[in-house]
């Protein structure tokens, strides 16, 4: 069966992030990839998650200390627009994700908003190791979600080739605008 997009982001975790490596939650809602994120890169790596919402912290918070995973997680109440303010000045980021929309059964006005979603996407960008990942899911069935999923896929598009690889997973022929997952991989820029 063809993954969901869910699913196949998990995969393209997977496929780059090993133990020992940083890697960002940009927004951590609930906290399932977080506590995915934090078992790829086990206690000797480090995740950092971002979400504006203190419910959205204390819940993952709380499902990382049941799980014996908190060592390695440092999580904020703040914009994934701050995140080079936060992430450690001589350190690379192997992967990132980004779920944007609202947060499931909350508050529906909340959502993440294409200009500090492009911030981060672009200091992201010079933060990221060569071959490293940055992936966006997006959900755009809610009220604001077409602008911001408009501005994600025009920033995206104009990435240079010589620089990042980027590609688009969606399912074309599902009703209520199915999300589209969005992977940029940094390529390398070493001379052989
Ligand atoms: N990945 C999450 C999970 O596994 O449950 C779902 C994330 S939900 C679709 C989007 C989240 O982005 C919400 O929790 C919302 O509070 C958060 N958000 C909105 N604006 C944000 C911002 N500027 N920075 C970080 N998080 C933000």
């Amino acid at each position: 069966m063809l993954k969901t997009a869910l699913h196949y982001s998990h995969d393209l975790l997977k496929e780059v992030v090993t133990e020992g490596d940083l890697v960002i939650d940009g927004t951590v809602g609930n906290g399932n990839d977080t506590l995915f994120l934090a078992e790829l890169v086990g206690e000797t790596g480090t995740v950092i998650g971002f979400d504006v919402q203190e419910q959205a912290i204390q819940t993952t918070q709380t499902k990382l200390d049941e799980a014996g995973l908190n060592k390695q997680v440092a999580l904020y109440q703040q914009g994934h627009e701050t995140l080079a303010h936060v992430i450690p000045s001589d350190k690379k980021v192997k992967a990132a994700i980004f779920n944007l929309g609202y947060l499931p059964k909350s508050d529906k006005t909340i959502i993440t908003q294409s200009h500090t979603t492009l911030k981060a996407l672009a200091d992201l960008l010079e933060l990221t190791e060569d071959l490293g990942r940055i992936i966006v899911v997006i959900y755009y069935g809610h009220d604001g979600g077409e602008i911001e999923k408009e501005a994600v896929l025009d920033f995206v598009r104009q990435i240079p080739q010589t620089q990042c690889n980027v590609l688009s997973y969606q399912f074309i022929n599902q009703k209520n605008n199915p999300p589209i997952l969005i992977t940029i991989e940094k390529k390398s820029q070493k001379i052989n």
